[in-house]
C-alpha cells in the first residue's frame, strides 16, 4: 500500500472518531454509554450485563410477593445449597431460598434480604412524599373577605388595615379584603 494511503487513512479513521464522538448511545438500564452503531448495540443488548440488570431492573416494579415466589419456584441452585454462596446472587438461574428442615420455613438469602429491605425503605420514603404532598395541598387557603359596597380599605379604622408591606409579617393564612 502507498504511504499516502495509509496517512489518509489514519486521517479519515480520526475524523470518522471525532465525527462519531456526539453518537452516543446510552443505556439508561446499565447507565452506561458507547459508540452508537448497531454492532455495538446488539452487542450490548445481548449481553449478560445488560439482560441481568433489565431484568433486576424490571423486577424492582414487581410486588415483592411475586418477587420472592418466582425466587421460591426456581429450581435449587447446588451450588449455593452446597457452599451457602453464589456469585451471581439474584441473577442466578437457580434459587438461593433454603427451606428450614424443621419447620419447613424458607429462608431467604442476603440478597433477597437486602431487596426486600431496599423495597421497604423506598416504599416507605414514598408513602412519606406522598403524605407531604396531600399535607400541603391541604394548607389553609388565604380568606378573601368582601367590604360591603362603598366601603374602601383605606378608610378602614387601623385595626381592620392589613399590616404594611415588607415588614417581617407573616402573611400565610391571612385574609384579605377582596
Ligand atoms: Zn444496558
Ligand atoms: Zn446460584
Amino acid at each position: 500500500m502507498p504511504k499516502c494511503n495509509v496517512i489518509l487513512s489514519t486521517q479519515l479513521h480520526g475524523l470518522i472518531q471525532i465525527f462519531s464522538f456526539d453518537l452516543v448511545d446510552h443505556c439508561d438500564v446499565c447507565d452506561c454509554a458507547f459508540p452508537d452503531n448497531a454492532t455495538n448495540r446488539r452487542k450490548h443488548n445481548f449481553g449478560l450485563v445488560h439482560i441481568n440488570n433489565k431484568k433486576r431492573h424490571y423486577d424492582w416494579f414487581k410486588d415483592p410477593n411475586d418477587f420472592i415466589n418466582e425466587q421460591m419456584n426456581k429450581p435449587v441452585c447446588r451450588r449455593y445449597m452446597h457452599s451457602g454462596y453464589c456469585e451471581y446472587k439474584l441473577d442466578c438461574r437457580y434459587g438461593h431460598i433454603k427451606l428450614d428442615k424443621k419447620t419447613g420455613n424458607p429462608i431467604f438469602p442476603e440478597e433477597l434480604l437486602e431487596w426486600l429491605h431496599a423495597k421497604t425503605l423506598e416504599q416507605q420514603q414514598q408513602e412519606q412524599s406522598h403524605s407531604q404532598q396531600i399535607k400541603e395541598t391541604k394548607r389553609e387557603p388565604s380568606y378573601k373577605y368582601k367590604l360591603p359596597s362603598g366601603w374602601k380599605v383605606k378608610d378602614l379604622p387601623p385595626s381592620l388595615k392589613p399590616p404594611p408591606l415588607g415588614q417581617d409579617y407573616d402573611w400565610s393564612r391571612v385574609g384579605t379584603w377582596g
